[in-house]
């Protein structure tokens, strides 16, 4: 047993305890220009908002959404807008106005509440547990905006056995062939390709830049079709080490991608990059469009006027883009599935 501790010391840690928990709640202070976009499998840009585009949003709502959605509401049942709505089409987050729930999913559950066996996307609505009320329940809340929706219960039918017990207020309709708002379309990608050397370090750092879908490893500007490695190696296929860089025009722009491609890897190398020397780590843009090659040839212009490569003439070819062929499975996300090191430099820091 410890020496007894006078009251003020119970005051002390309280309020280091009350620190903590508040800390805790709040998160981490991490600038909302430092978080990396995040997409869904359906291509919805499900970047969480900032709290203060959250209150904007969430500030032009009606009473009962408001209360629904920012006080996690529920709404009386056979009163919303939507228990009995049987129309084609989906329905949308009230608040930041992504795709939630499709009339496809949604069944008479007889609750008096609108009801749904999934979700449109399973990466568009998020669990959390909550103990309100003296219940064990799941909690549905909007993966963008974070609004709360309903409750997820194991009582529905196939295929999932899951009912989604939603609250009309929560969610707006588009029916069938609507015109959507652009915060409820999927994003249009475009694509880019950059050949810098060895893939691995390549499809890694693209991977990582900001609005960058997704990079995939593979070979082009060959003349054999599907190649292996083995045959791209060989040197006798014509095809270089590329990566496909699908990204979301809204978040970054070619131009950002070109100044990371050349951060990646030294452009003035003929046919290698630092250890690996062969035809296939040569460097190169192979561009999809007039305006893709315009802006490749202008900012190789401009990198030879800087002087940054002390007068030393940069290689990298300027190209069409034939077809791309996807490397073998064990070579994507190599260095992030190995740990292993890479020569590259990281461009985004
Ligand atoms: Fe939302």
């Amino acid at each position: 047993m410890g020496a007894r501790k006078p009251p003020w010391w119970r005051a002390v840690w309280l309020g280091i305890g009350m620190l903590c928990v508040g800390m805790f709640l709040s998160g981490p202070e991490v600038p909302m220009n430092r978080i990396k976009p995040r997409y869904s499998r359906s291509l919805y840009d499900i970047t969480p908002l900032p709290p203060e585009q959250v209150r904007e949003l969430a500030a032009r709502l009606d009473e009962e959404s408001y209360r629904v959605t920012q006080r996690a509401g529920t709404e009386p049942p056979f009163c919303g807008r939507f228990w009995n709505h049987k129309e084609p089409g989906i329905y949308v987050c009230v608040v930041c106005g992504l795709p939630l729930y499709s009339s496809a999913h949604k069944y008479d559950s007889g609750t008096g509440w609108p009801s749904f066996f999934q979700p449109i996307d399973p990466e568009h609505v998020v669990r959390r547990p909550d103990l309100s009320y003296g219940m064990v329940r799941t909690e549905l809340c909007c993966a963008r905006c974070g609004a709360h929706l309903g409750h997820v219960f194991e009582d529905g039918p196939p295929p999932t056995g899951e009912r989604h017990c939603l609250n009309s207020a929560a969610l707006r309709f588009y029916p069938e062939g609507a015109e959507l708002p652009p915060e409820s379309r999927p994003v249009e990608p475009e694509v880019a390709y950059f050949a810098g050397g060895c893939f691995w370090g390549i499809e890694y750092y693209f991977q990582q830049g900001p609005g960058v879908i997704d990079a995939i490893a593979g070979y082009m500007q060959g003349h054999v079709e599907n190649p292996t490695y083995e045959q791209v190696c060989s040197g006798t296929t014509g095809h270089a080490e590329t990566v496909k860089v699908i990204y979301d025009p809204r978040r970054i722009s070619y131009r950002q991608l070109l100044e990371a491609f050349f951060r990646m890897h030294d452009p003035t190398q003929l046919n290698r990059q630092g250890p690996d020397i062969g035809e296939q780590y040569r460097s190169g843009i192979w561009y999809v469009n007039e305006e893709q090659r315009r802006q490749a040839l202008e900012y190789i212009a401009e990198l030879e006027r800087s002087g940054r490569y002390g007068g030393r003439r940069i290689v990298t070819q300027v190209e069409p883009a034939k077809v791309f062929y996807p490397a073998e499975d064990y070579h994507q996300d190599y260095i992030a599935r190995t740990g292993r090191p890479c020569h590259v430099a990281n461009p985004w820091e």
